[in-house]
C-alpha cells in the first residue's frame, strides 16, 4: 500500500480508537486474520460461553472456525442440522454468554457504533447482557459519521444483506433502500451505541482489511 494512504488510515484508526476509549470502549487494531486471532485467544478464556451474532467478517476471518475447534462452550447457531426452535434458544442464552461477538454495520470516527437488524438478535446482546462483546469490523466500515453511518448502511449494507438472504424486497431488485414496508424488510432496529457503563464491556477490533459489507 502507498506510504501516505498508509499514513492517512492509521491517523483515522487512531482516531476513531482515541473516540471509543473516551466512550467507555476498547479498541484495537489488527493488521491481518493471524493477529486478529491471536488477540481473540488473549481477549476470550478458555471454557467460557461464546456466542456470536450475525456476521460475514467472522466467516470471512476465520474466527467461525477458530471457535469451533478452540475450547469454548460455543454456542453455535450455524451448525447443521440446526432448527428453528433451537436457534432462538441460542439467541436467549446469548444474553447470558461470557462473550458475545459479532461485527458492526458502520464504525463512526467518533466512536459510535451504527446497526441495522431484522430480528433484534444481533444488536439486543450488544446492548445489554454478554459480560463482554467484541466487534470484529474491517477498515471499509469507518466512517466520518452519523449521516455517513446511515448513508452506507440502507444504501449499500441492507441491500445487498438482503440479496444474501433472498428476501422478496425492492432493494434486491433495485440495488438501493426505499424505506420499503415489504413483509421481508430486514431493516427493523437502528441502533446507535455511543458508550458504555461498564468499561471495555465493548471491544472493537479494526483488522487492517476490507471485511464484510
Ligand atoms: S428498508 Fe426495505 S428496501 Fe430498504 S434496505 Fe431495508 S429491506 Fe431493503
Amino acid at each position: 500500500m502507498d506510504n501516505n494512504v498508509l499514513w492517512y488510515m492509521e491517523k483515522q484508526i487512531n482516531r476513531t480508537i482515541d473516540n471509543l476509549r473516551k466512550r467507555n470502549m476498547e479498541g484495537f487494531f489488527v493488521k491481518n486474520e493471524n493477529e486478529l486471532i491471536i488477540l481473540l485467544k488473549e481477549l476470550i478464556t478458555v471454557n467460557s460461553v461464546v456466542g456470536v451474532g450475525d456476521s460475514m467478517t467472522l466467516f470471512e476471518t476465520g474466527v467461525i472456525d477458530f471457535l469451533r475447534k478452540e475450547n469454548y462452550i460455543f454456542l453455535d447457531k450455524y451448525k447443521d442440522g440446526i432448527t428453528s426452535e433451537e436457534k432462538k434458544q441460542i439467541y436467549i442464552k446469548n444474553f447470558s454468554a461470557d462473550t458475545f461477538l459479532c461485527s458492526t454495520n458502520a464504525l463512526t470516527e467518533n466512536g459510535e457504533l451504527y446497526n441495522i437488524d431484522g430480528n433484534g438478535s444481533r444488536v439486543a446482546p450488544m446492548i445489554y447482557g454478554p459480560k463482554q462483546v467484541i466487534l470484529v469490523t474491517g477498515i471499509n466500515k469507518i466512517v466520518a459519521n452519523i449521516e455517513e453511518a446511515e448513508k452506507r448502511v440502507r444504501n449499500y449494507s441492507a441491500p445487498i444483506d438482503a440479496k444474501r438472504l433472498f428476501k422478496n424486497t425492492p432493494c434486491t431488485t433495485l440495488g438501493y433502500c426505499v424505506d420499503c414496508k415489504s413483509p421481508d424488510r430486514i431493516c427493523n432496529d437502528f441502533t446507535i451505541i455511543r458508550g458504555q457503563f461498564i468499561k471495555d464491556r465493548i471491544k472493537v477490533i479494526i483488522v487492517g482489511k476490507q471485511l464484510g459489507y
